[in-house]
């Protein structure tokens, strides 16, 4: 074995040690940065609305009361920017807690074309209006039973037909599945709308992000944090959400969730005994 005198073995140490001190430290920089701006983005969030409805309410109490035309014009604004409001205060308590790892994940089994169906429903008027198409890529007469936590689930289609609805004028959106021989379904939701660039499509999935500030403003301004919380989803599943898209194109969304296994299925009476 090779002699290490004693001075250089401490001297080793010493600079593993401080190697280790500096690493910590890199990691408690980065995490400061992150809160830091975090909090800098959430203020800037929370102010839009709040401006709003505040400008609205001061120029009724300021005199515009007094027409009756006004009036209600101006509460409709302030009683939409107070919504626009609860929906950002609701989705970013959805993702912090689930950023922290709060939200309890309740796994089940259950038929995903059942819910793909009731995400149709809840939607075709919505979209129909437009001029849009809804529906499947295809007739899936037979369930496909998933293992999954269907709250979350369901949050994650709606949130994806919502945008296919939202960045889509014209043409259809189609909901798919897949199913893999490794045990698997990819879901996918397909629209023909305007696209992401390919220089944002890694980005999509970031808090707050939006393709073009005003391109997303004048579409109901949605609150930036759908797809940050689709990702965070998918990720406490252990899977992921995937985009490809062609700008001016379309886009499609794409997740995957494991396949119930036949004897779970038929030992769903065990369940309740766990
Ligand atoms: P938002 O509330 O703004 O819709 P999301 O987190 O759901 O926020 O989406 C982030 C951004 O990604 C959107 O602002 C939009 O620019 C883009 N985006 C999301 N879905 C689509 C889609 N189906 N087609 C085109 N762009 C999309």
């Amino acid at each position: 074995r090779k002699y290490l005198n004693p001075l250089k073995r401490i001297n080793q140490e010493i600079y593993t040690y401080a190697a280790g001190r500096q690493r910590e430290i890199e990691e408690l920089k980065k995490v400061e940065a992150f809160r830091r701006e975090f909090l800098a983005d959430v203020s800037h969030e929370l102010k839009t609305p709040v401006f709003a409805a505040q400008g609205f309410v001061h120029t009724l109490l300021d005199g515009a009361i007094d027409d009756s035309k006004v009036r209600i014009k101006f509460l409709k604004r302030a009683a939409k920017s107070l919504d626009s409001l609860d929906a950002l205060i609701h989705d970013l308590l959805t993702l912090s807690q689930i950023e922290l790892g709060e939200t309890k994940m309740h796994f089940e089994h259950f038929d995903i074309v059942e819910m793909a169906n009731e995400v149709l429903d809840q939607f075709e008027n919505k979209v129909e209006k437009k001029g849009l198409y809804i529906g499947f890529d295809q007739e899936y007469n037979h369930p496909i039973f998933v293992y999954a936590d269907s709250e979350k689930i369901y949050r994650v289609l709606t949130n994806l037909v919502s945008n296919a609805n939202k960045y889509t004028d014209e043409g259809d959106i189609i909901l798919g599945f897949t199913v893999s021989s490794g045990g698997h379904v990819t879901v996918s939701v397909k629209d023909t709308g305007m696209g992401i660039p390919p220089e944002d499509l890694g980005r999509v999935f970031e808090r707050f992000f939006r393709v073009e500030k005003s391109r997303s403003k004048g579409r109901k301004g949605g609150t930036g944090l759908g797809l940050a919380i689709v990702k965070h989803i998918m990720e406490a599943h252990n899977s992921k959400v995937s985009v490809i898209s062609t700008f001016g194109k379309g886009s499609t969304f794409s997740f995957k969730l494991p396949l119930s296994k036949e004897e779970d299925l038929d030992s769903t009476d065990d369940d309740e005994f766990e």
